[in-house]
């Protein structure tokens, strides 16, 4: 039996449904002690097993200050693929600290044959490709509307989990949902918003991706926003890759 003392203190990036994954399987195991960080965004965040801080840490230094304090062994970065600063923080402290660092990152979505994808290389570029008179849905998060409600010319139907801090203008209207999301629900709103183009960011995964294939049936156009170009080169995929990678750690 591996006592308590052994165990590894593993600090666990989160905000996303992967490592609320990673949290749960891991909180069984005796091999590691987990903490789970959120940055705090969320007001009523999904509840998380085992232990859990929240708030910035402060950049590189005040992460690197928190690994030492906490006696953190291995970094774990599960944070969502748009979230740079973050991942690129962790890495830099982990390295300055000889830890290892591990990232779970989900695939892309791909294009199929129909899609009509539009693509964009951030978000300005995005909001400057609505044209005119358009009516869109944006499912970009409550944080980063603002390039969308500049454009007065446009008509904008922004679905997020939380409300936004600021009041949005009369030609935005929200929705407040959280994922997951099924593709009968998703037909349904984009037929009675009479949607013209769903605007996104290319966040992977099954959760909400009902969206995609609604769009597909209904010939909606779909601006995809890529990912940060500059992101620490992925190490998992799924939350069972990254679960073998850890069980090889261990080994080691
Ligand atoms: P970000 O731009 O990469 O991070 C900005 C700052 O927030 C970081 O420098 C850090 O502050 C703090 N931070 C971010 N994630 C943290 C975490 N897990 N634990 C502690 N501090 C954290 O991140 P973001 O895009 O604003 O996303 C914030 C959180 O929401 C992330 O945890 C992410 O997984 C989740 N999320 C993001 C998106 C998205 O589209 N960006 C979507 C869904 C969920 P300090 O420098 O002070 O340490």
């Amino acid at each position: 039996m591996v006592s308590e003392v052994q165990a590894t203190r593993l600090l666990l990036l989160g905000g996303t449904r992967e490592a609320r994954e990673l949290a749960e399987k891991l909180a069984n195991d005796r091999r590691w002690a987990v903490i789970s960080s959120l940055a705090g965004r969320t007001r009523e965040p999904e509840a998380l097993t085992g232990q859990v801080r929240v708030g910035g840490f402060g950049g590189v230094a005040g992460l690197e200050t928190y690994l030492a304090q906490q006696d953190i062994g291995i970094v774990v970065d599960a944070t969502h693929p748009f979230a740079q600063a973050i991942s690129l923080n962790a890495r830099t402290a982990a390295e300055k600290m000889e830890l290892p660092y591990l990232r779970l990152c989900r695939p892309p979505w791909q294009p199929g044959e129909s899609d009509r994808w539009l693509n964009a290389a951030n978000l300005e570029q995005a909001a400057e490709m609505v044209a005119p008179g358009c009516k869109v849905l944006l499912t970009i998060g409550r944080q980063e509307l603002g390039p969308f409600l500049q454009r007065s010319d446009i008509r904008i139907v922004a679905r997020m989990i939380e409300e936004p801090q600021k009041p949005v203008p009369s030609n935005a209207e929200l929705i407040l949902a959280r994922p997951p999301f099924r593709v009968s629900d998703e037909l349904a709103l984009l037929r009675d918003k009479e949607i013209d183009v769903l605007v996104t960011k290319n966040a992977g995964g099954s959760s909400v991706e009902a969206k995609l294939e609604a769009a597909r049936e209904l010939g909606v156009d779909v601006i995809m926003i890529a990912r940060p170009g500059d992101a620490p080169a992925v190490d998992a995929q799924s939350v069972d890759e990254l679960m073998q990678l850890l069980q090889r750690h261990h080994a080691t």
